[in-house]
């Protein structure tokens, strides 16, 4: 088992990876201060894969237990859910001493985490991400959230979890299409982080994705360990967490134009890097071998093919509406060389036209 741990002061945690861990799960709680009661927030897809592994360690650890499962998908981040778990939590007596443990994927974690956040204003939570994406990115740095009909995210709070335990078996019966979507994230850290990572990645990522553990173990430790020290600098998003928007104000932007249906995040954060890193070369910031070496990389996992229509009216209005647009001006991060990207709040409305008109002479 490799560990880490996210350096926030008296909030700090460790993220435990290994294999088979789920059946440790009890004494990992009790070992960071759980006690009596848990509620596990999970989704109909995962339960019937995990639940029972994690309820079995629970309950030899003396833990009394409660499961309660939402349907899958983005939907459920929703205020209906949420009140039903907190119904839930208030059926099972589940007082401040008590847990809640998320046992999914990112829409699980961030509606489990809210939950926790919120609950008697605040209970403690674990974060047992299940899918690649929640490993490596949205089960790391506290951030939970709900949906609202006007956005994504848009009620939620940053807090953090008291553990984060990720099972790499539990990668075993992920669809590839959420392998895939993770591994964007992964490569997303390599650009804006670490060349060496990037290197590592560009050589091996083929066997990766037919899932050899030793290097997978290996690059959710890598990714984790870059995402705790973005964290563990802006818990709050204040200033460098910002580079772990790389690809993302182009990505939400396809993300929304498709009105979230056709891509997942991953597949949308693809196009995202992408064309932020075209930008940053049009823009003279990066040179035209690490571009290459950029597409060449993304194109190793495989994008998902653009969907019949793609709107590009619905794509800049997309833009306007992303949240971290600040004063009006959109933000992008851009890379400066592979391991180093830099925040850009100036490109021009001309430039970020022609850059998607280009694009869109390239697909349709
Ligand atoms: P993400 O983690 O990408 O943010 P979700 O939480 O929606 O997204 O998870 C993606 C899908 O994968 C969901 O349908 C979820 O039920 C399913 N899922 C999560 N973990 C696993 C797993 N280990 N095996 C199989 N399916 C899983
Ligand atoms: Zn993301």
């Amino acid at each position: 088992m490799k560990e880490l741990k996210v350096e926030l002061a008296s909030r700090s945690y460790k993220i435990k990876i290994g294999q088979d861990v789920l059946q440790d799960l009890g004494q990992e709680l009790q070992s960071v201060g759980f006690k009596g009661k848990l509620l596990i927030v999970t989704d109909e897809n995962v339960s019937p894969l995990y639940a029972d592994s994690c309820l079995e360690s629970l309950e030899k650890s003396g833990f009394q237990t409660r499961v309660f499962s939402i349907p899958p998908g983005e939907e459920s981040k929703s205020w209906m859910w949420a009140e039903q778990i907190f119904s839930a939590a208030l059926d099972f007596n589940l007082d401040r001493d008590s847990g809640i443990v998320a046992l999914g994927g990112g829409v699980v974690g961030d509606l489990a985490g809210f939950i926790a956040a919120t609950y008697l204003r605040g209970v403690a939570y674990v974060q047992v991400p299940t899918t690649l994406l929640a490993q490596v990115d949205s089960s790391v740095g506290g951030k939970v959230a709900i949906n609202h009909s006007r956005g994504k995210n848009m009620i939620g709070a940053f807090y953090q979890p008291r553990l984060v335990l990720i099972d790499l078996n539990t990668l075993d019966t992920l669809p590839f299409r959420e392998l895939r979507s993770g591994m964007a994230e992964v490569i997303k850290y390599g650009v804006i982080r670490d060349d060496i990572f990037f290197k590592e990645l560009y050589r091996n990522l083929v066997t990766t994705l037919e899932q050899e553990k030793e290097f997978l173990e290996y690059i959710v430790f890598k990714s984790c360990l870059i995402k705790a020290d973005v964290v563990s600098v802006d818990e709050q998003e204040g200033g460098v967490r910002a580079i772990l928007n790389f690809g993302h104000t182009l990505g939400h932007a396809l993300e929304a134009a498709t009105d979230y249906k056709y891509f997942n995040h991953g597949e949308a954060l693809h196009y995202g890097m992408l064309l932020a890193s075209r930008l940053a070369c049009r823009e003279g910031l990066l040179d035209l071998k690490s571009l290459n070496l950029i597409e060449d990389l993304l194109c190793r996992i495989g994008f998902k093919g653009l969907p019949p229509v793609l709107d590009a009216d619905k794509i800049k209005k997309g833009l306007t509406y992303d949240k971290k647009r600040k004063e009006g001006k959109m933000i992008f991060i851009l890379p400066e060389r592979i391991g180093r990207v830099g925040i850009y709040d100036s490109i021009s409305q001309e430039k970020v036209d022609k850059l998607l008109l280009d694009f869109f002479k390239e697909f349709y």
